[in-house]
């Protein structure tokens, strides 16, 4: 690899989410000599949607210094306690995928083998009863993690943000910028590149203006505007085993209870989403366009709204996959230049969270190692994998066969990373958590419980406890999440306590 000079100018291709939390984070840790740029045109503007995150997404406001109540009032952001899941496992049933945990320690063997000996008696309620992320969310109830009470399910309460993809962009803009973010307005109209090796060397607006820099993060969206359509990076697609290819999304007007987790409902061909922030309600159906038309997909999504629609519903197009290179050269891809996978499991805006954070762990200093770069793919590409098989998980683990789409997801073939963490299951409820991957062993049996996978066994070790102590323990769990829902706010009265938008 090329050795060239130390890379102080950073030029951030992108304004949209990627964008931004690429430039706050750089932004709070370099300073001179480093220099920070960021290019966009409104002209193009932001995709605008990504509205629902995950629990790590807090670790990276506070990393920012950012004030969880003046964030929240910025954005008309709301609490998120979980994703329910209406109609995927089979048609009338639903169930609550919750951050946090599920049952509580009872020593070597995990809770769900204690309750899957119950659940088998008949002795045992939904799993769902046994979390507080799932009993809470049932009753639009939400309170901030205690960590002062220590035994108690109060203290760990998981939660992320639902917000306004516009305003986060916005907010973080402001961040950046006063952290001395240079930002450029214009449209990228051609990307130089070094004769001898290919780098990229500079930015040709449409104003004539050329930007120059020794580094590139591309967030130009689907577009890749670096990373493929200069770089040529290669993409591979997964759509055989995610086939939703389009996604028509629509603002409704906020529609009391203000409910501190995200809805999924599942669809013919598809599935709609459902997110609520405090000024309205975003809205979305994700379908496929090998099952569906574009105008059946739009009725199906206008029928379900509950409230009155503020716009026309707006088309994107996409295809599931991930960059084959996620760095090359003297660019790397952050956001939808790098990938895409459907929000189901809201996954993308933490996909750029942990594509910033490798990036500063493998920050070039002086000049580009081959060997740190293929480091930063591989375990790009692990997380990417991973995530991509938890999201399959929901399709291909559902008794649906009401249409052709859901007839092609339950008979087809899913990665072998899948099979072998579905049959483990299966078999006696055994669940691990691989390296580094994102979801944890108790979002793996949330949805697999949830989408009607239930293991043949359980742990040995169970039945070496009396049933009646098995049964005190379990009934127990569940008593004390009631006790602990019952005491917890509305989840409407605590933003208004705490952090409503003005
Ligand atoms: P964009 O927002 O598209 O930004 C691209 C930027 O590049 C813009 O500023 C544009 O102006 C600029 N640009 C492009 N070309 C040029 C040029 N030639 N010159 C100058 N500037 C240029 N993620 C979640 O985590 N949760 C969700 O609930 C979720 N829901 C989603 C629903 C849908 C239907 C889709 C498609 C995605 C969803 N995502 C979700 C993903 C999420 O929207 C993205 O990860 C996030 O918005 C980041 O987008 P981005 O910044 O990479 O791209």
């Amino acid at each position: 690899m090329t050795a060239v000079a130390p890379l102080r100018r950073i030029v951030i291709v992108g304004g949209g989410t990627a964008g931004w939390m690429s430039a706050a984070a750089l932004a709070k840790l370099l300073g001179p000599p480093y220099e920070l740029r960021l290019v966009e045109s409104d002209e193009i503007g932001i995709i605008g949607v990504g509205e629902a995150t995950i629990p790590h997404i807090r670790a990276f406001n506070e990393a920012l210094g950012i004030d969880e109540d003046e964030f929240l009032r910025a954005t008309q952001g709301s609490f998120k306690l979980g994703i329910e899941f209406v109609d995927w496992g089979a048609r009338g049933e639903r169930y609550i995928h919750g951050f946090g945990k599920v049952g509580r320690e009872l020593g070597a063997v995990p809770f769900h083998h204690y309750w899957l000996r119950l659940r088998r008696e008949g002795r045992a309620g939904e799993l769902g009863d046994y979390s507080i992320n799932t009993a809470a969310p049932r009753e639009c109830k939400f309170l901030r993690p205690r960590p002062d009470m220590a035994e108690s399910p109060l203290a760990d309460i998981g939660y992320a943000y639902h917000f306004d993809a516009s305003l986060y962009a916005r907010f973080l803009r402001h961040h950046a910028e006063q952290r001395g973010v240079q930002r450029i307005e214009g449209r990228i109209e051609q990307v130089l590149r070094h004769a001898d090796d290919g780098r990229i060397k500079g930015l040709r607006l449409a104003s004539g203006e050329l930007v120059e820099g020794d580094f590139f993060i591309d967030c130009s969206g689907m577009r890749a505007l670096l990373i493929e359509q200069t770089l040529k990076a290669g993409y591979e697609d997964w759509s055989h085993w995610l086939p939703c290819d389009r996604a028509l999304a629509v603002p409704s007007a906020a529609a009391p209870p203000l409910l501190p987790y995200t809805r999924s409902t599942a669809h013919a061909a598809g599935w709609q989403w459902r997110i609520p922030l405090q000024h309205r309600v975003g809205n979305g159906h994700v379908f496929s366009s090998r099952f569906i038309g574009e105008d059946e997909a739009r009725s199906t999504l206008l029928a379900q709204l509950d409230g009155a629609p503020l716009a026309e519903p707006r088309l994107v197009k996409f295809l599931t996959g991930r960059r084959k290179e996620f760095w090359k050269l003297n660019c790397v891809a952050v956001g939808l230049a790098s990938g895409f996978m459907e929000p189901l499991e809201s996954t993308s805006i933490h996909l750029i969270q942990s594509a910033v954070t490798r990036l500063i762990q493998f920050f070039p200093h002086a000049g580009l190692e081959a060997v740190e770069i293929a480091e930063y793919n591989r375990q790009t590409q692990f997380e990417y994998e991973r995530i991509r098989d938890f999201i399959i998980l929901h399709y291909k683990a559902s008794a649906r066969e009401d249409s052709e789409f859901w007839r092609y997801c339950r008979h087809m073939q899913v990665p072998e990373t899948l099979r072998h963490k579905i049959e483990l299951f299966r078999a006696n409820g055994r669940l691990f958590r691989e390296g580094t991957e994102l979801f944890t062993e108790m979002s793996w049996l949330q949805v697999m419980v949830g989408q009607g996978l239930l293991p043949a066994g359980y742990h040995p070790f169970v039945d070496q406890r009396p049933l009646a102590e098995v049964q005190a323990m379990v009934d127990d769990t569940r008593s004390v999440i009631q006790r602990c829902v019952a005491v917890m706010p509305g989840h409407a009265e605590f933003i208004a306590a705490h952090c409503a938008a003005t």
